[in-house]
């Protein structure tokens, strides 16, 4: 990552400010060097509060530590306490399946301080105005990329920092034991492959690539990290508030001044390999997965409410098979009226009580 250093340890950059909040709850801050300086340019936003400035070249970033305790706060809905008694048939319902799909969506990955949109009060769409940007925007107009990845390369240091809970261990866990058969994620935060899951399908895709949209090159989304840095070694950026695909918010003149490379093979314009809103999933994907969820034998919804409609197809196409289908959701979702168990409980808390052998 250069000379930005990010993640859950002490942020300390160019050895001039070091900076971490002690705790997120109270934001406890303790500073060394220009203590006074640092004052005047923090607000204080919790776990999502970021500051990165230039100086002499040099890119400094503070990030706030992510404070486990005060990201479930902030992006987990509450909850009731675990029921045991759930647990129990949870329990059968893993044991009796021989070949067991897992879906995957937003709310596997707020435990570990992602937000994600939709959640009661909690949610992106609860908390702010914020809407998420749109394929058709981002393809036709030079503006709107250039604010989209002059907010991404802001966010990006704390996006990419994201460590996988015990949810997604579990799920690690549960296929290298032969478990699970197949895992599909609706997330493009890449946690699962952080916490070692193979057997997976990035329905939308991952923040931690890049794809030309002329040549269709892709390129890890770290390399275009060094690529904006070298572009931009004199600009300048305070944000905050980081949305669940990384974006942050910044000013006109902040976006105006941020210089964007091209593909670096044919000078195409670069996109995160993700399905924005409004653009759809590949087909042969699609068909790749229905194939998966017509070899199961049974399929387990974790942290998605299946509002969007290419994570929801796939619990039809079981119903069709009459899959026996579990929802572990914090809240309502579309398809709790097909699921013969539903379990309003933190994924991380409740899916390593579960035995899967
Ligand atoms: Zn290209």
């Amino acid at each position: 990552m250069g000379r930005v250093r990010s993640g859950a340890s002490e942020p300390r950059v160019s050895g001039i400010r070091t900076l971490h909040l002690l705790s997120c709850s109270h934001a406890a801050v303790e500073c060394q060097g220009e203590i006074g300086v640092w004052k005047s340019e923090l607000k204080m936003k919790m776990n999502v509060g970021l500051t990165l400035r230039a100086a002499k070249g040099c890119w400094r970033l503070n990030l706030s530590q992510q404070c486990a305790h005060g990201s479930i706060g902030l992006f987990v809905p509450p909850s009731p306490p675990v029921d045991p008694e759930k647990v129990k048939e949870l329990q059968r319902f893993v044991s009796l399946s021989k070949r067991l799909l897992v879906m995957t969506g937003a709310g596997v990955s707020t435990e570990s301080g992602i937000p994600d949109y939709r959640s009661e009060k909690v949610g992106l769409y609860a908390r702010t105005d914020r809407r998420p940007i749109q394929h058709r925007d981002f393809v036709q107009r030079a503006p709107v990329r250039q604010r989209y990845w002059a907010r991404n390369f802001v966010g990006w240091p704390q996006f990419s920092s994201h460590q996988p809970n015990p949810a997604h261990w579990a799920l690690s866990s549960w296929e290298r034991l032969g478990k699970l058969y197949w895992l599909v994620t609706q997330n493009v935060d890449a946690l699962h492959t952080k916490a070692g899951s193979q057997r997976l399908t990035e329905l939308h895709g991952c923040m931690h690539r890049v794809l030309c949209l002329a040549c269709g090159e892709q390129t890890p989304r770290g390399v275009l990290q060094e690529r904006f840095e070298a572009l931009n070694p004199s600009w300048r950026a305070e944000a905050h508030g980081l949305a669940p695909d990384g974006d942050v918010f910044l000013t006109e003149e902040q976006v105006q001044s941020f210089r964007v490379p091209a593909c670096a093979r044919c000078g195409g314009p670069l996109k995160p390999d993700v399905v924005f809103f409004g653009d759809t999933v590949n087909p042969d994907k699609v068909d790749f997965v229905h194939r998966r969820v017509k070899e199961a034998d049974s399929l387990l919804v974790v942290g998605s409410s299946l509002q969007v409609y290419s994570g929801y197809r796939f619990i039809l196409t079981a119903r069709e098979k009459k899959l026996p289908i579990a929802i572990l959701n914090i809240g309502p979702t579309r398809s709790d009226h097909l699921a013969c168990l539903k379990l309003d409980s933190r994924c991380g808390e409740l899916l390593p009580l579960i035995d899967p052998q």
